[in-house]
């Protein structure tokens, strides 16, 4: 007969076990949907819909700073992550106000080098506007994790050396003067990532960052996420989280 899958090894200390990589959620803008060609938009309603579908199910959602570390305390179960990504405007006006009323917190993903700007990376779509520097602080004051989107929202394996170095380190040393607290988490743009990106957002002093779907990469410093967009009502948030756990697998560190 097999031994059951949890016995440990006659004299070996019992370590806790790992379980899947956590889940977060990425979501990028808060407001008007009708014209979104990357369907980057939610509207405040179905955030709020989505928000109270967690709250339902027993789950929280917090910033991936407040999730690493209470996984890391053996803790962390009925928590999930949830990150916007880009620094929009209308994250003050349509996420902000929800995410107090079911007491979540979340990681805002900015971009330093686009301070008061737009999404001028995006060839189609509406401009959208980007937050000021002040913008991010009335953020930050509200109990949001401050983290790095890089400095202008470029694609980091296609980047020189010099241009890697830049977004990385640069990004987060702004940053950090500009919220006057550490920043502990980074973002690759499009969600590309490469062993180098890794080494850079490593080196730059980043306890973790988030990638989408990054493949053998996936550790703390390239951290899945999900989509969640307009069509995500509860029965296809469930789907997802179901399938998360079946695909990801527990890995060393996260
Ligand atoms: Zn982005």
């Amino acid at each position: 007969m097999a031994a059951p899958v949890d016995s440990v090894a006659p004299g070996r200390p019992s370590a806790p076990r790992p379980g899947p990589v956590p889940w977060v959620a990425m979501y990028h803008s808060v407001g008007d949907c009708s014209d979104d060609p990357y369907r980057i938009t939610v509207t405040p309603e179905r955030l709020g819909r989505q928000l109270a579908w967690l709250c339902r199910r027993g789950l929280r959602g917090v910033s991936v700073a407040e999730l690493l570390a209470a996984r890391a305390r053996g803790e962390g179960r009925g928590l999930v992550g949830l990150t916007f990504d880009d620094g929009y405007t209308d994250f003050l006006t349509g996420a902000l106000p929800l995410l107090r009323r079911f007491r979540c917190g979340a990681t805002l993903f900015v971009l330093p080098g686009r301070l008061g700007g737009d999404n001028a990376w995006d060839p189609l779509g509406p401009r959208k506007p980007l937050l000021t520097a002040d913008g991010i602080r009335r953020a930050a004051d509200g109990g949001v994790e401050i983290g790095s989107h890089g400095l202008t929202h470029v694609d980091l394996t296609r980047a020189d050396d010099a241009t890697l170095t830049a977004e990385v380190a640069e990004s987060r040393a702004r940053l950090t003067e500009l919220t006057g607290a550490p920043v502990d988490g980074f973002c690759y743009p499009y969600g590309t990532v490469d062993a180098r990106a890794v080494e850079a957002v490593r080196k730059a002093g980043y306890t973790y960052a988030c990638a989408i779907d990054p493949g053998p990469l996936t550790g703390p410093h390239a951290l899945p996420r999900a989509h969640v967009g307009q069509n995500d009502t509860a029965l296809r948030l469930h789907l997802k989280l179901r399938l998360h756990r079946l695909r990801r697998r527990p890995v060393e560190g996260v």
